[in-house]
């Protein structure tokens, strides 16, 4: 073994040492036990940086939508999820809960960092062909990522992984660990959630779409469209959100389930920011 990965080694041993020592170990909203080596706190924060940083990317590349129609619809549409998922979870109200809609016909992808910071491409709407109950599947199951600190978890692994860094779980301040989280933060919305994540979200997604006041069985036609979408050509969403074994039978049977929780009036749209071109 050569010394470099011996060092590494040794680095990721004593960082989970460390996280083990600062009291890491969390547990999910399903009851699943998460070793977090990013603190959801540090997490939210570079979350932010990051965010700010993409969003000024995409603004000044032109690459946010103009499509007033659409940004009405994710108005309502995560509004409503946002208002579910902030009664669920209040310890969420006080989250800067965003949606960028990026102008990206060609990829079907979405996503949502630490802290309700999220991100639609308008493929995933246009190529799907999503309908407000699908779109609403697809955003609980976003936000259920981010409120069950999934960002958090794939964060720890950007770090050790892809930067090898020690010392974050320390609330270090100091310049270079405040670039590298928010590295971690941009580099975790490209890697992989687990399967057992992935369950995770589907069940407290489901759930949110339901409360919102939408049809929670359109998460399984939701994935027909996805799996079908991506035989011919592999999707960013599919490759950070591994599927579970038999997931669309799971979906129906959830979609079931919590159908009793949708409300006979929908809750009001929470007051979201939605970034567009304009
Ligand atoms: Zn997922």
């Amino acid at each position: 073994m050569s010394t470099g990965l011996v060092r590494r080694g040794l680095s990721v041993a004593l960082l989970a040492l460390f996280a083990l020592l600062a009291g890491a170990c969390a547990t999910s909203p399903t009851g699943r036990s998460q070793l977090l080596l990013v603190p959801p706190a540090v997490a939210i924060e570079a979350s932010e940086a990051a965010y700010v940083d993409t969003v000024a990317q995409l603004r000044e590349e032109r690459q946010l939508l103009d499509d007033p129609l659409l940004a009405a619809r994710v108005t309502e549409t995560a509004g409503r999820v946002v208002a579910a998922a902030v009664t669920q979870y209040p310890e969420t109200a006080g989250w800067d809960w965003s949606v960028a809609l990026i102008d990206d016909p060609e990829t079907v992808n979405a996503w949502c960092m630490a802290g309700g910071r999220m991100a639609i491409y308008s493929g995933i709407v246009y190529k799907l062909g999503l309908t407000d109950d699908e779109l609403a599947n697809v955003l609980g199951h976003e936000v259920s990522h981010a409120i069950a600190n999934h960002t958090a978890e794939r964060m720890s692994m950007a770090l050790i992984t892809e930067l090898g860094l020690l010392a974050v779980a320390a609330n270090n301040d100091d310049p270079e660990t405040r670039l590298a989280t928010e590295v971690a933060a941009m580099v975790a919305v490209t890697l992989p959630n687990s399967r057992a994540g992935e369950s995770e979200a589907d069940r407290m997604g489901i759930e949110l779409a339901a409360r919102a006041g939408y049809d929670p069985t359109a998460g399984a036609s939701l994935w027909l469209k996805m799996e079908e979408e991506g035989g011919s050509n592999p999707l960013q969403f599919l490759s950070t959100h591994p599927s579970p074994d038999n997931r669309r039978e799971a979906l129906l049977e959830l979609g079931a389930q919590v159908r009793p929780l949708m409300p006979a009036v929908p809750p009001e749209p929470y007051p979201i920011e939605v970034l567009t071109a304009n």
